[in-house]
């Protein structure tokens, strides 16, 4: 069977090309970095199609296009490409080393081919510019923590791998192989590899681009979903899932901890006298009062409506209790200023410590809550603590 190379580069670029336009209409418009990074790899893609054009109609264009073109779209499309990736994983850009690469790799090639003319030569500098821009991308992919490791991630870090391969074994078969070459077009065999692989890494990367952009999605998801939005705390999927970890340590370690449950008195109160707004404002401003009290370790998450939930780890019923009074104190210590009123507020608190036939959070709470109807029918702005199942309630 004979392939002809330009068959393949015009196969490369409608492959690039359709690429691209599934990475450009693929993705709902917004503008957030990764819609931009997508968007930047779905024009490299395109530039790269252009390129792969130059080596397909090479015969019909003048001469010293193919090579001095399509090497520049080329080095082109791959520094766009290196700066895409970067942004979509919130590395530093390092656009400038790309451009430079770039530059750097087309005037060598360029060299080459018109003023010293030496097609081994050629390509071999056109593949360090190509490993230079292959070590960006790996460099961005390994940094950062370890355990943000991921699939996508490691798809990627193999097609960079195997594209470093693949150069090695193209300047491997044109320096040591008896093969003497002097163009890209020329029928051969390394020639066919090289360009069957090259058009097939840049389908597989548009992929991979595309499945880390997903990743990226699901994890920005999964932190939405977790987060109050008017508080910025985390919100009761969170606080049930942190529960039921700590749950689960308590019952290896035998470390107690405790669920306090907070309520700002008379809340209405604050809506009707002052508006709703204002009683946004000082929801916000009461997580930032209770925040101050806790150790890094304790959990602050707003359970919905006026109703907060602390999780404190290691923590058992008397120190649950003297914690809940310092925020309960600090809480009624001074009162919250919003838009430049000031307005006092207190809260009751329950207190219960977790048992270990719980299974969740709601057994917990409901005991929590108990203890907080008898905190507001005690008076309000006090702290009583649940008892636990062989005991009586306590205050
Ligand atoms: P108590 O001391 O018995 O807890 O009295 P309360 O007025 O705080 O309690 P109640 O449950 O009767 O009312 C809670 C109020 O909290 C009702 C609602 O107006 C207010 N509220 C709930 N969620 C929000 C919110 O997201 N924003 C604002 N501004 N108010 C809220
Ligand atoms: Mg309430
Ligand atoms: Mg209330």
């Amino acid at each position: 069977m004979s392939v002809l190379v330009q068959s393949l580069s015009l196969l490369g670029a409608m492959q690039a090309a359709t690429v691209a336009l599934m990475l450009w209409l693929g993705v709902h418009s917004d503008e957030s970095r990764a819609v931009r990074s997508l968007h930047l790899r779905a024009s490299a893609l395109a530039v790269e199609a252009l390129g792969y054009s130059t080596v397909a109609f090479g015969h019909y264009l003048p001469a010293g296009t193919a090579t001095l073109g399509g090497n520049a779209l080329n080095l082109l499309a791959q520094a766009m490409s290196v700066v895409a990736l970067r942004m979509l994983l919130g590395a530093p850009l390092r656009w400038r080393a790309a451009v430079a690469v770039g530059v750097i790799g087309w005037v060598g090639v360029a060299w080459f081919a018109a003023v010293q003319p030496d097609y081994r030569s050629r390509v071999l500098w056109g593949s360090v510019a190509i490993a230079c821009n292959l070590m960006l991308n790996i460099e961005a992919l390994v940094r950062g923590r370890w355990d943000n490791w991921s699939r996508a991630r490691h798809a990627l870090l193999w097609i960079f791998a195997l594209s470093l391969l693949l150069l090695v074994w193209r300047n491997g078969m044109l320096w040591l192989g008896d093969t003497r070459l002097d163009s890209v077009l020329a029928p051969s065999s390394i020639n066919v590899f090289w360009m069957l692989l090259s058009g097939m890494q840049s389908l597989f990367y548009g992929l991979g681009f595309l499945l880390l952009y997903n990743e990226l999605l699901q994890r920005q998801l999964h932190v939405m979903a977790r987060v109050d939005s008017l508080t910025g705390v985390p919100n009761r999927l969170a606080l049930e899932e942190r529960f039921t970890g700590m749950l689960a340590t308590d019952a290896g370690a035998h470390a107690p901890f405790c669920l306090l449950l907070l309520d700002i008195d008379h809340f209405k109160s604050v809506n009707d006298r002052f508006g709703h707004d204002c009683g946004d404002k000082a929801l916000k401003a009461l997580t930032r009062r209770v925040r101050d009290v806790l150790r890094g370790t304790d959990m602050v998450g707003r359970l919905g409506g006026e109703e907060f939930i602390v999780l404190a780890p290691d923590v058992g019923r008397a120190a649950g209790e003297a914690l809940a009074e310092r925020i309960r104190e600090a809480v009624a210590g001074a009162p919250v200023s919003i838009d430049d009123r000031d307005l006092p507020l207190t809260v009751s608190v329950g207190v219960a410590e977790a048992e270990l036939h719980e299974r969740d959070m709601s057994t917990t709470l409901r005991r929590a809550d108990k203890a907080l109807y008898v905190a507001k029918h005690g008076g309000r702005n006090r702290v009583v603590v649940a008892p636990t199942y062989a005991g009586g309630m306590a205050r």
